[in-house]
């Protein structure tokens, strides 16, 4: 789980780093959690987000949604989902009959990656890379752990083939169940992000549709187990 050290004399990670990580195998709830993964500096990202953006959501959600990473509001707001594209999942939600109070969202990493436009303050998402990735996974172990989800949905690819595989189509496998042992239930649709990013009305206004499609699955999934 470890990743190679730059050279022989440099810690991989601070002794701090390794007792937040140690509370993450060992915690019990999501409040100890939060607490230990506000201090990681497991990889470099803690240096360029301006904070920890753990997951939130009911402490036993029978749904659990997890996305690729916090962006540029949600960074700044501390939460998961509280920006453009956590709205239309909001949104999808509520039509698909799946209630806030039965889902927890979270990231695969916890803080923003991002590099600053050419031009202005921007902040532009940048994709993180598997090595940082691989660093967070111990706390979304960790949130799978407490939180024990009935059904876990991987938004979008990153998310998707972290947790899924390399070879993970979210285009071609979206809607279906996988079989894993992360959760009873596991399946992916897009990230709400990607239909922001729709060239036009109408093929966002498709891109909406099969979205919804997709949660009224999982909201019949989490029902069936729940049965
Ligand atoms: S992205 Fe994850 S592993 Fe990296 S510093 Fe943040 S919480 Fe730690």
């Amino acid at each position: 789980m470890r990743r190679k050290p730059a050279n022989k004399s440099e810690p991989l990670v601070s002794s701090k780093d390794l007792s937040a990580r140690n509370i993450a195998l060992a915690a019990n709830t999501l409040a100890d959690l939060r607490r230990a993964a506000a201090e990681c500096k497991a990889c470099d990202l803690w240096k360029t987000g301006t904070q920890t953006v753990f997951g939130e959501g009911a402490s036993k959600a029978r749904i659990m949604f997890v996305g690729e990473q916090p962006g540029d509001h949600e960074d700044r707001a501390g939460h998961p989902f509280v920006g453009p594209a956590g709205k239309i999942l909001h949104k999808a939600m509520a039509e698909a009959g799946i209630d806030d109070t039965e889902v927890y969202l979270t990231n695969v990493v916890k803080h923003f990656k991002w590099s600053p436009a050419d031009r202005g303050k921007r902040r532009i998402h940048k994709k993180p890379r598997y090595s940082e990735i691989h660093a967070c996974r111990p706390w979304l172990d960790a949130e799978l752990r407490v939180v024990r989800p009935q059904v876990l949905v991987c938004l979008g690819a990153t998310a998707a083939q972290s947790l899924l595989g390399s070879d993970f189509s979210v285009s071609r496998q979206r809607g279906q169940l996988i079989e894993s042992s992360l959760a009873p239930l596991v399946t992916a649709t897009l990230h709400p992000s990607s239909i922001l990013r729709a060239p036009d009305d109408e093929s966002r206004h498709l891109q909406i549709r099969a979205f919804v499609d997709d949660l009224k699955k999982v909201a019949r999934f989490a029902r069936k187990r729940a049965a």
